[in-house]
Formats: C-alpha cells, structure tokens, sequence
C-alpha cells in the first residue's frame, strides 16, 4: 500500500437477480481496477429487507479498500460497477429491489458532507446489516464523527436495551409533542409500535425526548439513535452540533408523521438480529 493510499471501507447489499454473483463480480472489478490496491471482503449475510418486509431477502456484505482515488472518484467508479450491473433507478423510489448498492462507509478518516456524497454514510451507524459484515474486516477502524470504532458501534446496538431519544428544540411544545406521538401512534407500523416516555415498543425500544445539548450529552451515551425532526435542524443550533459530537448516531426524519413512523420503524428494523 502506497503511503497515499486511503483505507475505506463499502458497504454491498442486493436482493435481486443473483446477488452472490454480483458480489464477485464487484470484487472482481475492484480487484481489476489499477487505483484500488487491496481489497478484502467480509462473508456475505443474508438480511431481511428494512422498509418493505415484501422484498426479497438481502445479500450484505462490507468491502475494504485502499485506493487512491479521492473520494469523489471512487463513488463515480461505485456509480458505474452499480449500473454495469443492471440496476436500474426509479425517480423519487427509495425502497427498491437492487441488483447492486454499493455504498461508501467509510472514506479513511474524511468527513464529506456534499450533496452527492455524504461520508461517514449517515446510516451506517445503527444498521446492523452494515455493522456485522464491517466488523468482521475493519473492527478497528474508529468512525471520525462519533469517535468510536466499527466494533463498539455493533456492541452498542447489541445491548439488549435499545433507547431511541428524540431531539427537538426547547421552543418545541411539550403538548405538540405528545399530539405528534398520538399522530404516529395511529399509523399503522409493520411490527413496532411506538409508545413514548417511559414506556416500550413490544421490541423493547424505549423513546424519551431529549431539548438542549445538556440533555442530550447526558442520554446520548445509553442512547442507540437519535432521531431529529428535519425542521428542528434548520432551528435549534445545539441539533446541527449534535452530529459532531460523540455518541450514537444520528437520523434525521422528516416532520411529516407518516415519514417519520417509516423512517423510525426502518431505523429500528435495522437493529434487530439478523435472520441467518
Ligand atoms: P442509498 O444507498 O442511500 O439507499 P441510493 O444508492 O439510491 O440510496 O443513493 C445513491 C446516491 O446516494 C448516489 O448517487 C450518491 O450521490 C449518493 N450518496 C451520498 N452519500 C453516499 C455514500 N456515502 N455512498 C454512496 N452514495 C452516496
Ligand atoms: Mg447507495
């Protein structure tokens, strides 16, 4: 490895076609490809799709690289081995069947936060189908905004108590709030229901409310995610400083309840076991 080489680490998930092809042939051409000196792959897991329990089941598995390719570059190479494999796009389609997603995890210790790329990936923090595989291959590595390895992030979401803290800002009604809750709790959620203080999903998912940096720096260490209303991070500033700060990580939602109950309900599906 050159001393100017990076060490990052993918993420690979895919539920259609032949997924275990295509995860060789992501390695393949990875392996082919001058820029990219090592590459070292975690076993594949099969995971139950978060978001749509109708999709087929996933192949995940976690990839690392060293390259030296600038971020940038290696996402428009990711870009290009993902449509080289046939997956095709579908405008304004979030949870869709994948050929082939290939997700930039981790980029060395860079912090990219730009429309097209934003690294750390956001989600990789509380997802289990990421973690697992990642584990195997980069324990060590320590995430640069949370400070904390790959490993200890998958101990975190294997304590048995999991607690989701909502943050909003202190100008946020305390009785809006509890409206907004009853909101979400009349959604139908495929298998969590969300209770609010105190009380627990039938997963065990605790959720408290957490309104100013001081409360948050006292939960956030037994916390396993945050979720932050979109519009509260456009308000209060100690929100946007949260994503700075160590500790669990972060998702935001947005306001509107029904996409709020379906991002929460993934977030919480991605924390459990996986199915083997
Ligand atoms: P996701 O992987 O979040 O489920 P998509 O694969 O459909 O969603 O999103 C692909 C787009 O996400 C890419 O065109 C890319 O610009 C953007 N993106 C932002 N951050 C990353 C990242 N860390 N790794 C890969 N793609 C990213
Ligand atoms: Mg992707």
């Amino acid at each position: 490895m050159s001393s100017d080489a990076t060490d990052c680490l993918i993420g690979f998930g895919a539920n259609l076609g032949q997924p275990e092809s295509a995860l060789q042939q992501v390695i393949d051409h990875l392996q082919n490809t001058s820029t990219i000196n090592s590459v070292v792959t975690s076993r594949p897991y099969q995971t139950r799709s978060v978001g749509d329990p109708d999709q087929p089941d996933y192949l995940n598995a976690a990839i690392r690289i060293t390259t030296t390719l600038a971020a940038p570059e290696l996402l428009q190479l990711l870009l290009e081995i993902e449509k080289n494999l046939g997956r095709q796009r579908e405008h304004g389609s979030v949870w869709q069947p994948r050929k082939a997603d290939l997700d930039i995890l981790l980029f060395g210790s860079e912090i990219i936060r730009q429309n097209q790329l934003v690294v750390p990936h956001p989600r990789m923090t509380f997802r289990r189908f990421v973690l697992e595989p990642a584990s195997e291959i980069a324990n060590e590595l320590i995430h640069p905004v949370c400070q904390v390895s790959i490993g200890d992030l998958l101990k975190k979401i294997n304590q048995k108590k999991k607690f989701i803290l909502l943050a909003v800002d202190a100008a946020f009604q305390e009785k809006n709030f509890f409206e907004r809750v009853l909101e979400i709790q009349s959604i139908n959620f495929s298998e969590n229901r969300f209770h609010f203080a105190g009380s627990q999903t039938p997963d065990g998912i605790e959720i408290g409310c957490v309104k100013s940096a001081q409360q948050y720096r006292q939960q956030a260490a037994t916390a396993t995610l945050v979720a932050v209303f979109q519009e509260h991070v456009q308000r209060a500033d100690w929100i946007r400083e949260t994503q700075h700060f160590p500790g669990p990580s972060i998702v935001l939602v947005d306001d509107k309840p029904i996409t709020f109950a379906k991002e929460l309900d993934a977030a919480c599906q991605a924390m459990m076991p996986l199915e083997r």
